[in-house]
């Protein structure tokens, strides 16, 4: 079997060292899988995203021994990609027009029952507020919703080989509308969600392995259902455990502490980076 794998950094700051154990970790198993690695440019929000962070990240990975085997795939070249899935969605009834703020969203749902989550890998569960409304009313400063409960009942399932979650997974419809709520699909300003581009360019790159950070494990389930419905394959999923600090807090783009460019600067060399986050020398 081909391996394909990616790493898709978004471009709004600098890569520190959680990014590089993504990228030498997904590069390193494509490499001894005589696979091939691509670099995606998760860009699509145009009011974070810059290139000059874009030129960092290139220029990181390199000084790091990463090579890409094909130009880099940039999601804001793909948005026509995007609002083709978003339409044929759309076109079978699954989508309505949301106009909640946050503030409505938190004022919606601030009676929690007990045993329900909160939160969810699209952020706060939405209560359905806006459920029910057609596309024809849709207004230029509304979000897109995928409507769960107009999707057919599902069962599907997704094979992880992370540390943490290894084994199959099942996705169902009612598991994705109490632990995820009606995703995102586009916002006024971002042609598609993170949730749907990132499985349109999956398949139109052809990645048979997904490797990226644990904290994405819960996603996989709503971009299964994604797939599912936009009859787009499913890859395999490997969730690699996050790079901490020393307080045990995951990294985040502002600690630029830990910014690769920092340590490039500081006379660092790539081996010395590899054996900080514990990856073995390059072969
Ligand atoms: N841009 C996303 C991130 O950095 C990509 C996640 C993914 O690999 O699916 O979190």
């Amino acid at each position: 079997m081909s391996f394909r794998t990616r790493f898709a950094p978004s471009p709004t700051g600098p890569l520190h060292l959680g990014h590089a154990y993504s990228a030498l970790t997904a590069h390193d198993m494509a490499r001894a899988a005589g696979g091939q690695f691509f670099l995606r440019l998760d860009d699509i929000d145009q009011s974070r995203a810059r290139p000059e962070w874009a030129r960092l990240i290139e220029d990181d990975l390199a000084w790091l021994g990463i090579a890409w085997d094909a130009p880099v795939h940039r999601q804001s070249e793909h948005l026509d990609r995007y609002r083709a899935a978003l339409d044929r969605l759309a076109a079978r009834g699954l989508t309505y027009p949301c106009s909640c703020t946050r503030r409505d969203i938190e004022a919606a749902a601030s009676a929690p029952q007990e045993g329900v989550p909160l939160f969810g890998p699209d952020g706060r569960i939405y209560p359905g507020t806006c459920r029910g409304r057609k596309m024809s009313e849709a207004r230029p400063t509304d979000a897109i919703r995928l409507d769960l409960t107009r999707c057919p009942e599902m069962a599907l399932d997704f094979t992880e080989t992370g540390p943490a979650h290894a084994g199959r997974h099942v996705v169902t419809r009612d598991g994705l509308l109490t632990h995820v709520g009606d995703p995102v699909l586009a916002r006024p300003n971002m042609a598609a969600s993170y949730h749907l581009s990132i499985v349109i360019d999956d398949a139109d790159q052809r990645i048979t392995h997904v490797i990226r950070g644990e904290d994405l494990f819960e996603a996989t389930r709503l971009q299964r259902a994604l797939q599912h419905l936009l009859d787009l394959p499913t890859p395999l999923y490997h969730h690699h455990a996050l790079i901490r600090d020393e307080a045990g807090k995951r990294l985040a783009k502002r600690d630029d502490a830990r910014a690769i460019a920092r340590y490039r600067d500081e006379g660092a060399t790539p081996q010395d980076i590899r054996a900080m986050i514990g990856l073995a020398p390059a072969a």
